[in-house]
């Protein structure tokens, strides 16, 4: 169960289908783990632009009347969790604006890590910010150059900022899609069945609408739809990938191809490295849920131990405005995990999570566990210590609150009450992924503080 790492934002982008909007919104509903707070679409009809976006899910931003006003053949959409910027609707996105060329509408996963620089400068020029969004500042820039055509612009506009981002572009005629040189967030390109396209985030949106998956969008390369013609690939930088390794550890939906492989897949081999390294004799394995299910399955098959599900997850809890006691925060985890006694009662229990941010949730179930009967419990954590924060489009609490970058392992296991804690190491973290030895593909700077841009 997260406690304070969240994934920023989905995006998708539908092109040459009648009714984009909609297969826009059944995508984002497939990428809703990945943004809660605020949910949009536009879509063009090749004349106009229109827009809907509010906070809230998207089952709660839409229904069909609004949907049946966002018409045309093209769209893009976005789900929002807070990363720069704050919360307020004005950040939901698409960011949308007209310009001397028309009308754009702006979707954006990542975080862009020169904004403070290129917002400041822009300012000095004249330009004046409806928001606190990093993505603005694309707007503006897009604006200002002095390209005629809007490929050209965009171009201009991507080699004058830096970080993570995978943008999707609409305008009345055309969608682009672009990654950042280094790809840390994913982005898959894939055919609809009536021969349209389809961007998404995680693969697991082209289930949902029955789209083929065809490629990942490189990093680096920009991605041109126009009607009638196969998309036109433009390389804008050099491709050097730095895949955000959470993706695979916790944030990409198990059912989803990110980065080209199967998550299940990467999380169950987690598990597996995990046993090897650090063994326990105990009597059944149990995931924290969701997030610890497929490296607790992957521990199981390794180890020989059986395999429960020892922790019952509520989905329907949302939001509590409780008051933040002791006792009140103990029964917030309460409410949404739940023991089962009878499979843990007097038992050796050996629980499995994807990650340990601040302890303190972990400490709360390691304690449910033993008062649900447990004999002993030990921790098994399916990545290394979260030591260092992200600057990628990863939502992560300061260098001081997070566990690990202030205690040791020791520390940590006696912290959160358990028996014995055993983390992945880096190595073990890669070799799951099927990186190479030297790590060229993949960033892991909230494992080891060493950022690349
Ligand atoms: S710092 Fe961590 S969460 Fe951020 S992109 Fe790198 S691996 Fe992903």
């Amino acid at each position: 169960m997260r406690e304070n790492i969240n994934e920023k934002c989905a995006v998708v982008g539908i092109f040459g289908h009648e009714e984009a909007s909609k297969l826009a919104y059944f995508s984002l509903h497939s990428l809703q783990h990945r943004g809660q707070e605020a949910a949009g679409i536009s879509s063009s009809d090749g004349t106009k632009l229109h827009t809907i976006k509010d906070r809230g899910l998207v089952m709660r931003v839409f229904n069909e009347e609004k949907l049946a006003t966002l018409s045309g053949s093209s769209a893009v959409g976005h789900t929002r969790y807070s990363t720069a910027g704050d919360d307020s609707i004005l950040d939901a996105q698409p960011v949308f604006a007209r310009y001397d060329l028309g009308e754009m509408a702006i979707v954006h996963n990542g975080n862009l890590t020169n904004a403070e620089v290129v917002r400041s400068k822009l300012i000095e020029q004249g330009a004046i910010f409806q928001t606190f969004m990093d993505t603005e500042n694309l707007i503006h820039l897009i604006a200002k150059s002095q390209q005629e055509k809007l490929q050209d612009r965009i171009i201009d506009a991507v080699q004058k900022i830096e970080g993570a981002f995978s943008l999707v572009f609409l305008s009345r005629t055309k969608m682009f899609a672009m990654r950042d040189r280094h790809g840390f967030r994913p982005l898959s390109l894939g055919r609809l069945s009536n021969g349209g396209y389809i961007v998404a985030s995680e693969t697991c949106a082209f289930d949902l609408v029955g789209a083929k998956y065809i490629r990942d969008v490189e990093p680096g390369e920009l991605l041109v739809f126009e009607e009638g013609k196969a998309p036109q690939s433009v390389k804008v930088f050099e491709a050097t990938p730095k895949h955000c390794i959470f993706e695979y550890v916790y944030f990409a939906r198990p059912d989803s191809h990110v980065f080209g492989q199967s998550v299940y897949q990467t999380r169950k081999n987690m598990g597996k490295e995990l046993a090897k390294m650090s063994p326990v004799e105990a009597d059944v394995v149990i995931p924290v849920p969701d997030g610890g299910v497929p490296a607790a399955i992957g521990y199981s098959q390794e180890s020989g131990i059986p395999y429960e599900m020892g922790i019952m997850r509520n989905h329907y809890v949302g939001r509590t405005f409780i008051e933040p006691t002791q006792e009140m925060r103990d029964l917030k985890v309460k409410m949404k995990l739940s023991p089962m006694e009878e499979i843990i009662k007097g038992k050796r229990v050996v629980v499995v999570d994807d990650s340990i941010v601040r302890g303190t949730t972990s400490r709360r179930i390691i304690r449910m566990l033993k008062e649900a009967g447990a004999s002993e419990v030990h921790m098994r954590v399916s990545s290394p210590p979260t030591t260092d924060p992200c600057f990628y489009g990863v939502d992560t609490p300061t260098k001081e609150k997070l566990i690990a970058a202030n205690m040791t392992v020791d520390e940590i296991c006696k912290y959160i009450e358990a028996d014995s804690l055993g983390y992945l190491d880096e190595a073990a973290l890669l070799k799951s992924v099927n990186a190479t030895d030297d790590n060229e593909n993949y960033c892991t700077a909230c494992f080891t503080g060493k950022y690349i841009v």
